[in-house]
Order: structure tokens, then C-alpha cells, then sequence
């Protein structure tokens, strides 16, 4: 018997609710070369749900294609993860690199991730993906699942941690995203009744890597000022202010901000909602799903996801929406969903 201590789980523990934009295409990621001018203009946005867990594949592979052409001075656009770590790997390859941003952390999308190692969250869907960017993705996807792995510990933010998926449907175990290569689906064990604290059927049970944002972003942008960067604060109006800057080569990492600096029709938000927790140390695992309420949209779960800065629970995916205000019925849907299944967990602890 798996026995697990209770998260507490009540409205009057709730220290704040953060609202974060995912950058989606249905196509998946814009990763490839082109010209602006006499420059070189390389995209490296569009990562979804999945930023978090990409960026160093994805910035591996752009910086590669940096790497084609003679200049060896370059301009990273955007200071989100996806720009930081595009701007260490420029580096590692012997560019002079300057990063421009609008904002820096904790003022970008990525600090407002939940964030596991999620490869295909909010990424792409099927009928969008090419089978030449489905060869990038998992490209990406192996670079990235190494280079974490090499950044365990404190000093980035990021650990193992177990997840189990609370569920009364056995046939969940071995349901697994078929774009992930089979090395990165993980070990997956189905715990049968009385081996698991929850309060349905099964539990399946899963090793995950867990990414603290706060810690693992400030040591990204530490990073790029140790390794060289210079880091300049500016928000670009358009391609043309860019098309002026002084490096041979531009390195587009702006997220959702490509939408308006590139017109890119195919890139939405998905709102997502996190409300968060007070700490508990003593949680060291995750949850996916285990609700029996029913959720206001067929297909979204609920998760939790313990760190140093909070309980943090989430769930929430609103395509097309913009704003950035409190959606509170989602709220109620993600908070009332863990007080049911944390209520209901068997042993570990106090009930509130
Ligand atoms: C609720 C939620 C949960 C998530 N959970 C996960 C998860 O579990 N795992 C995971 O892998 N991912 C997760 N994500 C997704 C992840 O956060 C994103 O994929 C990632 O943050 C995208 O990073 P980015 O660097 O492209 O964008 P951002 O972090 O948004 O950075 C963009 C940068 O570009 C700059 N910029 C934009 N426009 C301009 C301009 N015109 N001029 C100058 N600078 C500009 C911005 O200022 C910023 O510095 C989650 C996201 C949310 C909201």
C-alpha cells in the first residue's frame, strides 16, 4: 500500500491564482531559418503547453542552424525560456549574443507554467502536424529529455518526483502519447484496489520531472550573464526594427509576441489558470486527474503539482482568450476538484 501525505486542500490555503498564455499552433512550433533583409532570421516559438519541457531541444537545433552562416554575433528576441536557453547554446557554439526583451523574468509566460516535463501539452494537433515537423519534434524532444535530466538538483529547480493518476478506468495505464518516443513514455505501474490512498479503482503510478519556474528561470538568466550575454530590456514594434539591428543574425524566441511582430496567422493562446496552495515540504508527489466532479468542459482534468513556492493546481485551457483576468468558475472547478480528492484520500494526515 502506497501511502502518501495529504495535501491540505481548502479555500482558506489558497495564496494566489496566476493566469499565463500559452503559445499554440495547431502545427506545432516554428522552428527554421529565414531571411530578413540581408540578415538571418530564425523562429523558434510556438511551444505550446510544452515549453518548459522543449526549450533546450529546440534552441539546440536553432542554434545549429545559426551555425550555417558565417556571422557569429547574434540577437535573441524574447527572455523567456525559450530565448534563455537558445541564448546558452548560441554561446556554447561561439556566439557573441545579445538578448532583447520586452520583459524578463518573473514577467514571462514561462514563469507561470505548472510545470512537469510535458513534451506534447497544448502543442500540436494531429490533423496540423507535417511528418517533417513531427521528425523535429522528436529531435527536440530526445535533446531536451537528456539536458534536464543533466540539471537535476537545487541549484536549477528540477527533480524526480512520482505522479499518479487517481482513475477507475484500468485501461488509462499504458494509454500513452504516441508522438513521445518509447525511452520517454516512462515506467508506468497500475495500482489495483487497497494499493493506493485514493478514492478510486486504480492508480497509475509514473516517475516525472518536475521544473520549479522561479528557481529554474532566475538560474537560466544568471547563466546567460555569467556565460556573456548582454541583456538589453526593449520591446520591438515590428520586423523592421529588428531588420535594423546591428547582428548578422536574429533569433525569434518571442512566444505568443511573434503573433504580432510576424503576423503568424496559426498562433492562438490557451489560457491557462494556476491557483496555488500554501506550501507543504512534505508533499513530494504529483496527481493528474482523480476529480468526480464533473469538469465544465469535456476532456480537462485537474492537477497538482507540488513545489518550493506553493501547492500549485491546475487544469485550465481556454483557446483564443486573451485576457488575463480570473476565471472563476475554472477556479472553483480546479480547487473544488483537489478538496474532493484530497478529502477523500485514505490515511496520511490531517482533513481540513
Ligand atoms: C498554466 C500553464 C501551465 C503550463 N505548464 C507547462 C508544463 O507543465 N510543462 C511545460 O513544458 N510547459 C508548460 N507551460 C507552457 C510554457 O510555459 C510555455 O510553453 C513557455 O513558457 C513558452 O516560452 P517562451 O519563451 O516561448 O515564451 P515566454 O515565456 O512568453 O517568453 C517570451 C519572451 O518574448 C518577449 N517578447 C514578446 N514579444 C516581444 C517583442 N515584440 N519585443 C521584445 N520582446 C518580446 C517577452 O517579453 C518574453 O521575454 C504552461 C503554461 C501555462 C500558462
Amino acid at each position: 500500500m502506497v501511502v502518501l501525505p495529504r495535501v491540505h486542500a481548502s479555500w482558506d490555503r489558497v495564496i494566489r491564482t496566476t493566469i499565463g498564455l500559452r503559445p499554440h499552433r495547431p502545427g506545432g512550433f516554428v522552428l527554421k531559418a529565414d531571411k530578413l533583409d540581408g540578415k538571418t532570421l530564425i523562429h523558434n516559438y510556438g511551444h505550446g503547453g510544452a515549453g518548459m519541457s522543449l526549450s533546450w531541444g529546440t534552441a539546440s537545433m536553432a542554434a545549429d542552424l545559426a551555425l550555417e552562416q558565417p556571422v557569429r554575433q547574434a540577437a535573441v528576441i524574447g527572455g523567456g525560456v525559450v530565448g534563455l536557453t537558445t541564448t546558452r547554446e548560441l554561446i556554447r557554439r561561439g556566439f557573441e549574443v545579445t538578448l532583447y526583451a520586452a520583459t524578463l523574468p518573473p514577467d514571462v509566460t514561462s514563469n507561470w507554467s505548472l510545470a512537469g516535463f510535458t513534451p506534447t501539452s497544448g502543442l500540436s494537433t494531429a490533423a496540423a502536424r507535417t511528418p517533417e515537423w513531427t521528425a523535429q519534434f522528436q529531435t527536440a524532444v530526445d535533446i531536451a529529455y537528456r539536458r534536464l535530466q543533466l540539471l537535476v538538483g537545487p541549484h536549477y529547480g528540477i527533480s524526480w518526483i512520482t505522479n499518479y493518476a487517481p482513475t477507475d478506468d484500468e485501461r488509462m495505464a499504458g494509454g500513452s502519447n504516441s508522438l513521445l518516443p518509447e525511452h520517454i513514455r516512462g515506467a508506468q505501474v497500475l495500482l489495483g484496489p487497497g494499493e493506493h490512498p485514493f478514492p478510486t479503482t486504480y492508480a497509475i503510478e509514473r516517475p516525472e520531472m518536475r521544473i520549479e519556474p522561479s528557481i529554474y528561470l532566475e538560474a537560466l538568466l544568471r547563466d546567460a550573464r555569467i556565460f556573456g550575454a548582454t541583456i538589453v530590456v526593449r520591446k520591438f514594434e515590428s520586423a523592421r526594427e529588428l531588420a535594423a539591428l546591428p547582428q548578422g543574425v536574429i533569433v525569434n524566441c518571442t512566444g505568443l509576441g511573434a503573433k504580432a511582430l510576424f503576423g503568424d496567422p496559426d498562433l492562438i493562446p490557451l489560457k491557462g489558470q494556476l491557483t496555488v496552495l500554501l506550501p507543504q515540504p512534505e508533499v513530494q508527489y504529483s496527481t493528474s486527474g482523480g476529480a468526480r466532479v464533473q469538469t465544465a468542459e469535456p476532456g480537462l482534468g485537474i492537477h497538482m503539482m507540488p513545489r518550493a513556492d506553493g501547492i500549485i493546481l491546475g487544469g485550465t485551457s481556454e483557446r483564443d482568450i486573451w485576457t488575463f483576468d480570473v476565471n472563476e468558475k475554472e477556479r472553483q472547478r480546479i480547487v473544488n476538484g483537489h478538496i474532493e480528492l484530497f478529502n477523500s484520500m485514505k490515511g496520511g494526515g490531517r482533513t481540513t
